[in-house]
């Protein structure tokens, strides 16, 4: 796994870490890029090596941010941890976590396949806890930090076709709640955004007539960009939100309203 660190070069004061699983592509690139501009240095981690990897790598580092990215699957418990092991060796003790790293398999119920349905919970259930296991002892020990995970508005109301990414993206809405009752009294708040469609790859692979009725069924009547999800996780990840903790938000458009 490991590929280095860029930038750094123009940094001259020491900046707070943020580590962002699935930080390569989509929502989870554009948290990178949106903590970058916010005065973090980036640790990142995503599945595969790619153009879109190194492209974040570099937008963060133009933002006088140190990066470490690596190839890192948040399934595997023991990578995972080496990951975070080796940011915070080289960039410091993590204040933020941003888990974003998520995938769909799509499928109705009897039609799904047992690795899909194994692969998702994987993924986006363990895969948060994962991370978050590895990050929670450096901000106990610092009684600072701040968590989002990555939900989805299909864990809070039905979405066709998808009871294995609706369970982990419920699931992760009460993941949240109970971690953040259980570290609150170490200074460490675990928010949870839930996006509606957003256009990322992920939604690049709706066949155009869902694509159009999804749009139809939006007040906003549009997609919504990575970076309006940015927004609202920086903002939860910084000390503005200092008195919010344990809950869910969505970023939709409206859809859920
Ligand atoms: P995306 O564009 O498909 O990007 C997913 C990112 O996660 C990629 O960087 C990918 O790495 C990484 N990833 C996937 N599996 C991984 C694994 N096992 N280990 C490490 N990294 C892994 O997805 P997105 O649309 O930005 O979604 C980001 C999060 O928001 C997901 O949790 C998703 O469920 C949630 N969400 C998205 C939407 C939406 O409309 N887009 C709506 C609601 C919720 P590679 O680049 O190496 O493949």
């Amino acid at each position: 796994m490991g590929e280095g660190v860029d930038g750094g070069a123009a940094v001259t004061a020491a900046r707070p870490l943020a580590i962002i699983t699935g930080g390569a592509r989509g929502i989870g690139a554009a948290c990178a890029v949106r903590l970058a501009t916010d005065g973090y240095d980036i640790a990142f981690c995503h599945l595969r090596p790619s153009a879109a990897a190194d492209t974040v790598a570099a937008d963060c580092a133009a933002r006088g941010a140190q990066v470490y990215r690596a190839v890192c699957d948040v399934g595997d418990s023991a990578a995972v941890a080496e990951f975070v092991e080796t940011a915070q060796d080289r960039l410091g003790a993590v204040e933020v976590l941003v888990a974003a790293a998520g995938i769909t398999r799509d499928g109705l119920l009897f039609g799904a396949s047992e690795p899909d349905w194994d692969d998702v919970l994987r993924t986006n259930l363990s895969g948060a806890r994962h991370v978050c296991k590895a990050v929670v002892p450096a901000m106990m020990r610092r009684r600072s930090g701040a968590i989002v995970t990555l939900s989805s508005v299909a864990g809070l109301s039905a979405a066709l076709g998808q009871t294995n990414y609706a369970a982990t993206k419920a699931g992760l809405i009460g993941f949240g709640k109970a971690l953040a009752a259980e570290v609150a009294r170490f200074g460490i708040r675990v928010n949870t955004v839930a996006p509606g469609f957003i256009a990322t790859d992920m939604t690049e692979a709706l066949d155009a007539g869902a694509a159009t009725a999804a749009r139809k069924s939006i007040p906003l009547r549009r997609f919504g960009e990575p970076r309006e999800v940015a927004n609202l996780v920086a903002f939860l990840a910084s000390s503005e939100a200092s008195y919010i903790t344990g809950h869910t938000f969505c970023v939709d458009g409206g859809l859920t309203a």
